[in-house]
């Protein structure tokens, strides 16, 4: 499957581990870009970074750039860099900071002693720009925004030199260094690359680097008053940590040169690279940090690690682990063109990573009353039954059984359809790891709902007990009433309507008015006991669950579904 979506992958032969049996391994593009640096630029140390601007949470896009920048550094044996890239600070806070922080170590990107700002190097940078503007490559200009957006042209017409192209040098040093003292008003000047008005690429014709903005930055307060702007911080800030491979997203192609040209007229010793993927994107969800950050402002969403986005946190939530999603990423590969992922490809592999891993108990989320009338009505009695059947490292566990139990609504019909194998007046059927049950009656109330269903049991068809006088065709899961915990239980399905697009016409979110069921009072067995926050289970039949980090507590139990069991996805071989 690898080789279908890596399209930008070629194969290669390597050596394996020490011995001399050749494995063949798809390298993606960046690896084989990487590769040749080493083989033959003289890179003898590769360093990759992640740099968010802390304006947000992360979401699963992100923990592409993050896998994909970590697995590079690990893989050839070199260095990561969590660098915030916290140059604007209108949007910017700490809280972010911290989020992130936690996603990525959560993530498994292992930064240590690694972590970085780039507000550390306001300094520098101001020092660098000065630099450019004593090379004659930078000036001061006093047009504002707008005039700038005139001069500069379009793609088919060429751009005007500002009025202010010519000042001197000194004369620019001073303005510049007016401009750092406070004496201008925001938007009154600006410092820009002078590099060509005419230049194809409008990213060229002589880009704003630094703006006047008289704001509080969360890490550095009021020292500053100008602001770098980011295709001139960021080059910045990877040549100074000596970062070889700056690994981007598309929408920054255009930027390269810029990029390129920033690295070279400011003479760093070490010049790293630019390299851009396609940014990923899952179908039906909403990813981008601007419409997260809407849905969580309009309080369309519960904060940010609503269990219904797929932020990191809300992901981490609602139940998915690292391992999870680095098979999700590893899956997608990495690939020059951009393409929607399928959420249900995502789904796969959290079942993939539950599968053995969690305990299979029973819980019943529509609850009805089950009485066994021929059980003695003072016994209670524990029953064997494996933890995972198909892992049996995982054990078994003893779970009670007595004369009133709970069963699924479902469960249960007056008058059941054609191939209907559970329960209805008549039949029997098998309870999980318990006895056959057969239906005498039930009772309804005033509207016709079923409120109890009264049956019989034999004893002689305990599980285990080797049982062959007779079959059922069906089995259903069942909890113990009086020894159930009780508790609520949310659903969800995809925030977005599947069938309409994620988009309506007006550009607002088109939200499915089902993405959130709430189940006030679902009934589990006993050995949810102990469950601790983002603990998980495979409640049987029903899905993977986990126990909500925010709002779960011992005095109100709340599990969030994962995903179900059931799947239309499957991996191409
Ligand atoms: P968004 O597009 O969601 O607003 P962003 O690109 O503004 O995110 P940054 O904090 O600037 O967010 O991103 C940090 C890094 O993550 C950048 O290198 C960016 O290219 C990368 N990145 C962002 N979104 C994706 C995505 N969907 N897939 C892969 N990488 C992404
Ligand atoms: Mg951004």
């Amino acid at each position: 499957m690898e080789k279908e979506i890596n399209k930008d992958c070629q194969e290669k032969e390597i050596e394996h581990g020490d011995c001399e049996e050749k494995k063949t391994v798809s390298r993606n593009f960046i690896e084989q870009i990487i590769d040749k640096d080493i083989a033959e630029n003289g890179c003898t140390k590769v360093i990759t970074r992640f740099p968010p601007e802390p304006n947000g949470y992360l979401h699963i896009g992100h923990a592409k750039s993050i896998l994909l920048n970590y697995g590079l550094a690990k893989e050839y044996g070199g260095e990561f860099n969590l660098r915030f890239d916290d140059t604007n600070p209108t949007k910017e806070k700490e809280e972010f900071v911290d989020s992130i922080k936690e996603d990525v170590e959560w993530l498994g990107g292992n930064f240590e002693d690694r972590l970085f700002f780039a507000s550390d190097y306001f300094e520098q940078m101001y020092e660098l720009a000065v630099k450019l503007i004593k090379k004659g490559k930078a000036y001061v200009c006093d047009l504002s925004a707008e005039e700038i957006r005139e001069y500069r042209g379009t793609l088919t017409e060429s751009g005007k030199n500002s009025p202010y192209r010519e000042r001197s040098i000194e004369e620019n040093l001073a303005l510049f260094q007016d401009m750092k003292n406070g004496k201008f008003e925001d938007g009154s000047k600006v410092l820009r690359a002078k590099i060509d008005m005419s230049s194809p690429n409008i990213n060229m014709r002589d880009p704003v680097i630094y703006r006047v903005a008289h704001l509080e930055h969360h890490r550095t307060g009021n020292t500053w008053c100008i602001y770098p702007m980011y295709d001139f911080a960021h080059p910045v800030e990877d040549a100074i940590e000596g970062v070889t491979h700056s690994i981007c997203t598309l929408e920054f192609e255009d930027h390269r040169p810029l990029y390129d040209w920033v690295v070279k007229e400011l003479e760093f010793e070490h010049t790293p690279k630019q390299i851009e993927f396609a940014k990923l994107y899952l179908t039906n969800v909403v990813t981008g940090k601007r419409y997260i950050k809407k849905l969580v402002e309009d309080h369309i969403v519960d904060g940010w690690d609503d269990p219904r986005l797929v932020s990191l946190a809300a992901l981490r939530r609602r139940g998915f682990t690292p391992q999870a999603i680095q098979m999700f990423i590893e899956l997608c590969g990495v690939s020059k063109s951009d393409s929607s992922v399928d959420y249900a490809m995502l789904e796969y592999c959290i079942r993939e990573d539950l599968k053995f891993k969690k305990k299979r108990i029973m819980a019943v989320l529509d609850p009805i009353k089950l009485i066994i009338t021929n059980y003695p009505s003072d016994q209670i009695e524990y029953l064997e039954a494996a933890n995972n059947q198909e892992n049996e490292e995982l054990g078994s566990r003893q779970i009670p059984f007595s004369r009133e139990l709970y069963i699924e609504r479902d469960d249960f019909k007056i008058d059941p359809p054609k191939k209907y194998f559970r329960l209805y007046p008549g039949n029997e059927v098998r309870l999980m790891n318990a006895y056959f049950v057969k239906c005498e009656s039930y009772v309804t109330d005033q509207d016709g709902n079923v409120t109890e269903i009264y049956c019989t049991y034999d004893k002689e068809t305990k599980s285990g007990s080797g049982f062959t006088g007779r079959k059922v065709k069906g089995t259903i899961h069942w909890v113990n009433a009086q020894t159930a915990i009780e508790a609520e239980v949310r659903l969800y399905e995809n925030l977005v309507d599947e069938e309409k697009g994620v988009y309506n016409e007006d550009g607002s979110i088109n939200l499915n008015p089902n993405s959130l069921t709430i189940l006030k009072h679902c009934y589990i067995e006993p050995s949810v006991a102990d469950a601790k926050a983002y603990d998980s289970f495979q409640f049987l039949r029903n899905g993977y669950f986990c126990v909500d980090a925010k709002d779960s507590s011992e005095e109100h139990r709340i599990f969030n579904r994962i995903v179900s069991l059931k799947s239309s996805y499957k991996p191409e071989k």
